[in-house]
């Protein structure tokens, strides 16, 4: 994306917010709360409309998209968590929307380890299990691009090694993966490249071994 502009009244969320991601490699992307991490991916995602900049996916331009891109897969689309649903109805009631074979949302399942868990009601779930569902719901189009925000936050130790080595697999394959986070310990162990976000902007845009030479 370049030169993303926001202000939610008087603050500015985004001041000029610039980067580029590449596939291969899990990009983080890393700043203090506030910084404008979620609001970057969510003008990226077609969620927010930026007050000016453009976001590009795909050699696609856009500053407003009237309908959301099917080829990336994100936390923050994973459709509104009912209670009372299962993690697995959850799953196939988003399948069903986005025109994809059930069959997927049992390999899904199995991919972030809740096979075992899919009857019970997402309700019920902790915080980890429900960023294991969100990143389930994300990788139902096998998409090639994923924006995962903040996808630690409530993990337990298990969990973070789980989706670090899940994420670099995905990375691997060829997919442009970006992780937010706002600790950079939760990154360091993954990512390739890290891009450093403070106020609405990037302050650092470098490989991991060169930010972690800086210090
Ligand atoms: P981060 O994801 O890095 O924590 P955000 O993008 O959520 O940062 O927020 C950047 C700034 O914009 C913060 O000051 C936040 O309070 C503000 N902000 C984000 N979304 C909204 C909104 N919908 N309405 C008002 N202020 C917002
Ligand atoms: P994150 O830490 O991932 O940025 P937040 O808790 O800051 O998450 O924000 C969650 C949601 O609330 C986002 O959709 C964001 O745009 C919105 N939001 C953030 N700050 C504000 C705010 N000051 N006023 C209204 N909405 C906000």
């Amino acid at each position: 994306m370049a030169g993303l502009r926001k202000r939610f009244g008087a603050t500015p969320a985004l001041d000029g917010m610039s980067f580029t991601v590449r596939s291969g490699v899990v990009t983080g992307f890393v700043g203090p709360n506030g910084a404008g991490k979620s609001t970057t991916l969510r003008v990226v995602l077609g969620l927010d409309t930026p007050d000016a900049g453009w976001a590009l996916v795909s050699g696609r331009a856009y500053r407003t998209l009237h309908r959301p891109l099917c080829h990336v897969g994100s936390l923050l689309d994973a459709g509104a968590l009912e209670p009372g649903r299962s993690a697995r109805n959850h799953l196939l009631w988003l399948a069903r929307t986005q025109g994809i074979a059930t069959r997927r949302v049992e390999e899904v399942l199995e991919l972030v380890g809740l096979a075992a868990a899919a009857r019970r009601k997402a309700g019920g779930y902790s915080l980890g299990m429900r960023q294991r569902l969100g990143i389930a719901a994300a990788l139902l189009g096998d998409p090639p691009v994923l924006l995962l925000d903040e996808p630690f936050n409530g993990m337990d130790p298990d969990g973070i090694i789980w989706a670090r080595s899940l994420l670099r697999s995905l990375a691997a394959e060829g997919r442009v993966v970006l992780v937010s986070s706002h600790l950079m310990g939760e990154v360091q162990e993954m990512a390739d490249h890290v891009v450093v976000a403070g106020r609405g902007k990037v302050i650092a845009d470098a490989p991991l071994e060169d930010l972690l030479a800086r210090h």
